[in-house]
């Protein structure tokens, strides 16, 4: 890898300790962010703790001082934000998943659980530490993570410990993450077809707490890199990866080409649906293990088509249902950046796990898990023949059209 393949230096003003850490991951990550330097958030460090501030939340703010790997990062979030909000912000920066997260020297004892608020804490009395006293006799600093620093109420310094997702594929020292898609497969949820007695009394879009949670992740995230501009006119179609458009296990096998792990006929799909729909690939990882994956099945820099943007974790956030708790991909988190160009008349999302549906239940649809590469697959095939079909001109709102439960095989509609 080259020197001009790293993240841009102009990350190292805006936080010079964290841009060191982002640097480190990206080499051992393989390539480097998708977007060019002059459109990254390179400021995403501090965004995150200024966004934390944002007009969500009246709530005295917390600042947090996070040590990881010798680096030093910052976050300021209101008191009344949570352990898991921290812990998303934590992941954009470091790319350490949230369940792998471990904030020692935050409390005594043992973890502060997901949903505790912020300002409740019993933070140990040594991570409350005074801020140093030049910092304060400097009145004329224009420095504004100092500014910020003293905005907040308390100071918490801790150290976060925990292996990036990237670095965690890589050594496949954590067959959980292999295990992990396939074991949640029969936890899998519907959530058009819950019966009303089983179901949760709100569904997920209607309840205010869920759209609450897409608001703060809207504010905080939405300003994510675009690899190719959205093209006005054009349908979206969202994709996940793992299980859908590649068998994960094969694709993560060193002694087994990339190409072959791909469903089969993803590029012939592409190719098809690119004059009709922007691509967005959605995938529940970090944007470093998207990024390699994505470069490997060869969807970056394919001259047939062009991925407009990909999306990971970052922006999932949880539900609960009775199948307990999991994540969701929120279309609204895209739609809202370009309400122009995109909205429920025009979205389309695959993906093999339809809990993940939950907030836009009329924009899913749930495709066969793609695993140990079957033979004979031809859900592409059939894929791309609905998708020519929704792009017809008299579809004029795809949340009209059923797309579950194999119904979109059998639609008969003209076709562009
Ligand atoms: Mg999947």
């Amino acid at each position: 890898m080259t020197d001009s393949n790293k993240p841009s230096a102009d990350a190292q003003e805006a936080a010079p300790l964290t841009s060191a850490v982002s640097s480190s991951l990206s080499i051992e990550a393989g390539p480097s962010r998708l977007t060019p330097p002059s459109d990254r958030q390179d400021d995403k460090i501090d965004g995150a703790g200024e966004e934390a501030t944002s007009d969500l939340s009246n709530a005295p703010k917390v600042g947090f001082s996070i040590k990881y790997q010798g680096t030093l990062l910052s976050a300021r979030l209101a008191e009344d934000e949570t352990v898991a909000d921290l812990k998303a912000i934590l992941f954009s920066m470091t790319d350490v998943p949230p369940e792998s997260q471990k904030l020692l020297g935050m409390v005594k004892g043992k973890q502060p659980i997901d949903e505790t608020q912020l300002g409740s804490i019993p933070y140990a009395p040594a991570a409350l530490k005074a801020r140093p006293a030049s910092t304060r006799a400097n009145s004329t600093t224009t420095d504004t993570a100092v500014a910020a620093d003293q905005a907040c109420k308390i100071t918490v310094q801790f150290t976060l410990l925990g292996t990036p997702e990237a670095g965690r594929f890589r050594d496949q020292t954590i067959p959980s993450l292999l295990a992990g898609d396939q074991g949640e497969a029969d936890k899998d949820l519907d959530y058009l077809e819950l019966p009303k007695a089983e179901g949760p009394k709100l569904k997920p879009h209607e309840d205010p707490k869920y759209r609450a949670k897409l608001e703060k992740t809207i504010s905080r995230f939405s300003d994510f890199p675009i690899i190719n501009p959205p093209r006005p006119g054009k349908k979206l179609l969202v994709l996940d990866l793992d299980y859908c458009i590649a068998d994960t296990k094969r694709l993560l096998d060193p002694n087994s080409p990339a190409s072959l792990a791909a469903r089969p006929g993803l590029h012939e799909m592409l190719k098809a649906v690119y004059p009709y729909y922007d691509i967005c690939v959605w995938s529940q990882t970090s944007w470093r293990w998207l990024e390699i994956k994505l470069v490997e099945l060869n969807m970056l820099g394919n001259p047939d088509y062009n991925i407009s943007f990909v999306i990971d974790r970052t922006p999932m956030f949880r539900v609960h249902s009775q199948v307990g708790t999991h994540e969701v991909k929120a279309l609204e988190f895209i739609w809202r950046r370009w309400p122009d160009v995109y909205g429920p008349h025009n979205t389309i999302h695959i993906d093999d796990l339809s809990r993940n549906f939950a907030m836009n239940p009329r924009n899913g649809l749930k495709i066969k898990a793609y695993r140990a590469a079957p033979n004979f697959d031809t859900e592409f095939e059939a894929l791309r023949r609905y998708l020519l079909q929704l792009a017809h001109p008299s579809v004029t709102d795809f949340t009209k059209y059923e797309h579950m439960h194999n119904a979109w095989k059998h639609f008969q509609g003209p076709s562009v």
